[in-house]
C-alpha cells in the first residue's frame, strides 16, 4: 500500500542531520510521495533544493501567518518568481493563527489574501493554516477563486461546511489519533474525493510515535485512524488520499 504525505517540513531544522535517511524510511514505510511546504521565501528556495534532488517530493511556495509581519510587496514579487519552478505544487502555508498572534492580525489577513489572489492568478492550489480564526479564514475563503487545502483541520463543523462548499479538500494529520480528538464526526464528513492526510511532521507525531520529532515514514497512523473513524479499509484511505493528492497538486500519476 503506498501513501502520500500531502503537508510535511522536510526543511526543518530537526532533519539537518539526516534529511535523506528521514526520505529513504519514509519510501520503505511506503509513503512513496511527498509536498514539504514552505514556511517563507527563504525556506521555499531550501525546499526546491530538496524536491529537486528527489523523486517523488515537491514543495510549495508561500509566507506562513507566523511570519506575516515580513510580509511585503516585494513577497509576492519572490514567491511569483519561485513559483515558477516546476517543483513547486502549491502556494502556502498561508492563512491565519489568531491562537499565537505571532504576527498582528490585520498583517496576516493582508497576507492571506494576497497569497490567495497569486494562487488564483498562477493556477496553483494553496495550502491553509486556520487556528482559532473560523470565521475570518471561512470569509475569505467564500470570496476567493483559489482551490485549496484547509490543512490540518481541527476547527469547526461551520468551517468544514464552507470549505467544502467552496470545493476545498480537507486534510487531517496526527492530531487524529490524539485521546482527546473529539472530531471524528467531522472526519466522516469529508467526501471521499476531498479527504488529504499529512504528518505535518516534524511537529505532531501521531501515537504511537506521540512526543518524539515526527516524520513522514510514520504516516500510516492517521491513514488508519481515520480510516478506522470512516468505517473503510486503511487501503482505501490510503489509495484514495494518494489519488486526491495527485489530483490537488497537479501531479501527472504514474508520471515517475
Ligand atoms: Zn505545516
Amino acid at each position: 500500500m503506498n501513501l502520500f504525505d500531502s503537508h510535511c517540513h522536510l526543511t526543518a531544522e530537526a532533519f539537518d542531520d539526516e534529511r535523506p535517511a528521514v526520505i529513504q524510511r519514509a519510501r520503505d514505510a511506503g509513503v512513496t510521495e511527498i509536498v514539504t511546504i514552505a514556511s517563507d521565501p527563504k525556506d521555499t528556495e531550501s525546499a526546491l533544493e530538496i524536491a529537486a534532488g528527489h523523486d517523488g517530493v515537491w514543495c510549495t511556495a508561500g509566507l506562513h501567518p507566523h511570519e506575516a509581519d515580513h510580509f511585503g510587496d516585494e513577497t509576492v514579487e519572490r514567491l511569483r518568481g519561485l513559483a515558477d519552478s516546476p517543483e513547486v505544487v502549491a502556494i502556502g502555508e498561508a492563512g491565519l493563527d489568531f491562537h499565537y498572534d505571532n504576527a498582528p492580525r490585520d498583517e496576516q489577513r493582508l497576507c492571506f489574501e494576497a497569497q490567495l489572489h497569486l494562487a488564483a492568478e498562477l493556477d496553483l492550489p494553496i495550502v491553509v493554516h486556520s487556528r482559532d480564526a473560523d470565521r475570518d479564514t471561512a470569509e475569505l475563503i467564500s470570496s476567493t477563486d483559489a482551490r485549496g487545502v484547509l490543512h490540518c483541520f481541527t476547527a469547526g463543523l461551520e468551517l468544514l461546511e464552507t470549505g467544502l462548499e467552496a470545493g476545498w479538500m480537507v486534510s487531517f494529520s496526527g492530531i487524529v489519533t490524539f485521546k482527546r480528538f473529539d472530531g471524528a464526526e467531522l472526519v466522516r464528513r469529508v467526501p471521499d474525493d476531498r479527504l488529504l492526510i499529512e504528518t505535518d511532521s516534524p511537529y505532531l507525531a501521531p501515537v504511537p510515535h506521540r512526543g518524539r520529532r515526527n516524520e513522514p515514514a510514520f504516516l500510516i497512523a492517521t491513514c488508519e485512524a481515520v480510516a478506522a473513524m470512516r468505517g473503510q479499509s486503511p487501503e482505501a484511505v490510503a489509495e484514495l488520499t494518494r489519488r486526491n493528492a495527485y489530483s490537488f497538486y497537479g501531479l501527472e500519476r504514474d508520471a515517475r
